[in-house]
């Protein structure tokens, strides 16, 4: 199968990485378990094999397998040269930034950022000398004087964890270039599908596979991709920490990524109805989903972005950590745990305050009582099922 780079993203999701010489004469790359690859001679051994994905070499350098999903990956995201896999997505975030920062240099980070992220610039990045500060996406007109001559790279993410707040992506962006600083965005909630990072001004895009790629809740894997250099850059990070992904994973997350276009729209189409029916609702004091008209974000959400998923959230109204246990624990249909972008819906309680440290939790014009959060992962069920479960649960969550 040749490269269909110019068709539409729905083609290029199913044509991507099927090269012939990788698949011929079936459809999927076989999974290539290997650690020694061998050589034809002697001479072959010392012909400099280039170190890029479809040259063999050894198996820390990857098979027919995993290339075939990089190379999926890199069809699906405009701007990029390469794509780099890591066996989590915190494991993408932390070998891209390990790539491009060194002792002595600050790295800005949204304070709306997935906690494990944080939780690796206090240890791992602090522990190399690199020093984190935390900026409230929202604040454009502050973002400048965030910047000192020792900031090397911003790290943001739209939406922002468990509050879905959506920032001003391009403008921080040429911001951070302006500073000469680079700019990595976590796009996990969006995928390729939804939102184009390296056309919008960012450097580099990392992505949890784990989410919407996989889709089945059965795999952990993260991507990073970037122009030429920074994606040479990431690689050879990737190689001196010894990382390669293994083939059964990457055909699991080949399998996964052929069908995330339908998976994705389902979803959203699902969220949407669910946080428009919550909306309506007198427990609810506010619903943050960006693809809900008049919901916080949605204005740049609907300027910058082509698709949303399935992951949004919501603030229980008069609420306190008893009644958001009950509400949670009285849903039927949603499972209760991390992780998201799966066939099953999921709910998760929160109270993000403990994960910010640069804004306020409560934000502006939500009370002390309305601060209790639920979030929801929605899946591929039936709409009305869900909705029906999601009334029940209130109807439980009120005390006696
Ligand atoms: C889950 C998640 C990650 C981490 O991915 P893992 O594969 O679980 O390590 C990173 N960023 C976001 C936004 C996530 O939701």
């Amino acid at each position: 199968m040749s490269s269909h780079k110019d068709c539409k993203p729905a083609t290029r999701i199913v044509s991507g990485g099927r090269r012939k010489e990788w698949t011929w004469p079936v459809v999927n790359p076989p999974v290539w378990r290997g650690s020694t690859h061998l050589y034809e001679n002697s001479q072959d051994l010392r012909g400099g094999h280039p170190n890029a994905d479809g040259h063999f070499h050894y198996g820390r350098r990857g098979s027919p397998t995993q290339w075939a999903l990089s190379e999926a990956l890199t069809e699906l995201e405009p701007g990029a040269y390469g794509t780099v896999l890591f066996p989590s997505g915190l494991g993408a975030i932390s070998g891209a930034l390990l790539s491009v920062l060194k002792a002595g240099d600050v790295l800005l980070m949204t304070d709306n950022v997935y906690e494990p992220s944080r939780d690796a610039a206090r240890t791992l990045l602090a522990d190399f000398g690199i020093e984190t500060r935390f900026f409230d996406p929202l604040d454009l007109d502050g973002f400048p004087d965030q910047f000192c001559d020792r900031t090397k790279a911003v790290l943001l993410e739209a939406p922002g964890s468990l509050t879905l707040e959506v920032c001003d992506i391009p403008a921080l962006a040429a911001i951070a270039r302006d500073k000469g600083a680079l700019s990595l965005i976590d796009n996990t909630w969006a995928s390729p599908l939804g939102f184009n990072p390296l056309v919008h001004g960012c450097d580099i895009t990392i992505m949890a596979l784990t989410k919407h790629v996989g889709g089945h809740s059965d795999l952990m894997m993260g991507s990073v991709a970037a122009g030429e250099e920074l994606y040479n850059r990431v690689r050879l990070k990737s190689q001196a920490l010894g990382i390669v992904v293994s083939p059964d994973d990457a055909a699991l997350a080949l399998r996964g990524l052929r069908s995330m276009h339908v998976r994705l729209k389902q979803s959203t189409a699902t969220a949407l109805k669910l946080a428009e029916w919550l909306n309506t609702r007198p427990e609810v004091a506010r619903v943050m989903c960006p693809m809900l008209p008049g919901a916080p974000g949605h204005d740049l959400w609907a300027r910058d972005f082509t698709g949303g998923c399935g992951l949004f959230s919501f603030l229980l109204r008069d609420c306190d950590v008893q009644a958001q246990s009950r509400f949670i624990d009285a849903l039927e249909l949603f499972g209760i745990g991390y992780s998201w972008g799966g066939y099953e819906s999921l709910a998760t309680p929160f109270e993000p305050s403990r994960a910010r440290s640069a804004t306020a939790w409560p934000p502006e014009g939500i009370s002390q009582s309305d601060r209790y959060g639920i979030r929801l992962a929605i899946g591929l069920e039936d709409a009305d099922d869900l909705l029906a479960d999601l009334a029940q649960a209130f109807e439980k969550m009120e005390p006696g």
